[in-house]
């Protein structure tokens, strides 16, 4: 076998090598069912223990309370761009967005479709360099919602857990497709979270949905059965056939996540493996950070030398040793190293040492 790379993908990214291990070895033979997870019934006992299993444990780890409902859905996040408008305009058809990057900006796309949108704030005007500052004064007071990017997977920006808006009786809904699972927040802030699982959290073809449950059942009369959340909330998921693989492979993740102490031992680590990066990048003399320092994500670290063949030459000789997928996104360029969970301190270490070497022979 090829010896695995430091695999610092955006997503789909890096998963834990141990749940990669149990599930290789239960690929057959699924706990004596003598069939794979793949090969099941969704409505089996055995599926069904998977699916209840990966809900609790997805419950517990983010502490979610009781009157939240957890969906697995399939359409990736962008489906939601569209499901979120679709079954929450149910009373003025305004929402207040704040658009900090790409995905958000598809999202609010989406959403003119079925209502007026606010766009509160932008960071555009700086390649979405940072997350703008908001004046609760101009939020709109019954609008049916209020929608943020929680984590901007592209530009690396984030809102931390002690800047998530105060929008009060307005359901605040966050889009946490690339911070999920990475740093506590408090869910009973908001009405709805949704995240595909490809990037912190599982294999892609799987989103998750936590919403609260006086937000299910008001949808459009347009809204689709499959975009409906009452249906996948009163049919527990199974309303059809879920990604049944993923939802398994999600639950051994989520298994890993509570042995290695859960999401306040994995902000810990988090925090370690983000600042050894940053604080390389800031006191570096080739390599800076593109992010303002209050606004850094810690699970996509963007960052530049300001010349495109050093770039170039940068992400070559990383691959050539290993490193791989740290080629920045189209629209801010330089590299882009995305270290979620998965990703161990030693690969952030070893990454660092890389830059510190390439940088001594490129002074
Ligand atoms: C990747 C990503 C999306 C899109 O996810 P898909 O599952 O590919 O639809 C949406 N929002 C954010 C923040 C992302 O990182």
């Amino acid at each position: 076998m090829n010896e695995r790379v430091y695999n610092f993908s955006a997503g789909p990214s890096v998963l834990p090598e141990e749940v990669l291990v149990e599930a290789a070895k239960d690929m057959l033979n699924y706990k004596g069912s003598g069939m794979s997870v793949m090969e099941m019934s969704h409505r089996s006992k055995v599926f069904d223990s998977i699916i209840k299993e990966a809900e609790s444990l997805f419950k517990e780890l983010m502490d979610i309370p009781d009157n939240y409902k957890v969906l697995f859905l399939q359409g990736g996040a962008s489906t939601q761009f569209s499901m979120v408008p679709l079954n929450l305009f149910n009373n003025t058809k305004t929402a207040d967005y704040v658009e900090t990057g790409s995905w958000a900006s598809k999202a609010i796309k989406e959403a003119k479709r079925y209502g007026a949108v606010n766009v509160l704030a932008s960071s555009k005007d700086k390649t979405y360099s940072y997350i703008p500052k908001l004046d609760p004064s101009t939020f709109t007071k019954d609008a049916d919602y209020f929608h943020i990017t929680v984590n901007n997977t592209i530009y690396g920006t984030r809102f931390a857990p002690e800047s998530i808006p105060d929008t009060g009786n307005v359901p605040l809904v966050g889009d946490m497709s690339s911070n999920i699972l990475s740093e506590v927040y408090d869910i009973k802030k908001f009405g709805l979270v949704y995240a595909g699982a490809q990037k912190n959290m599982g294999p892609s073809g799987l989103t998750t949905v936590i919403i609260r449950d006086d937000l299910i059942g008001n949808e459009m009369d347009i809204t689709p059965t499959m975009l409906n959340y009452k249906i996948h909330a009163d049919a527990d998921s199974l309303y059809n056939t879920p990604p049944c693989y993923a939802i398994y492979i999600c639950m051994l993740i989520f298994k890993w996540l509570k042995e290695k102490g859960g999401v306040a031992a994995m902000e810990k680590i988090n925090k370690e493996k983000a600042a050894l990066l940053y604080d390389y990048l800031d006191e570096s003399n080739l390599f800076k950070a593109t992010v303002a320092a209050e606004d850094r994500s810690l699970m996509n670290v963007p960052f530049v030398t300001g010349n495109d063949d050093l770039d170039a030459a940068f992400v070559k000789e990383a691959t050539e040793k290993g490193f791989v997928n740290l080629k920045g996104h189209r629209s801010v360029g330089g590299m882009r190293a995305s270290i979620y969970n998965a990703m161990p301190f030693e690969g952030v270490e070893k990454l660092v040492k890389l830059m510190k070497d390439f940088e001594v022979k490129n002074k």
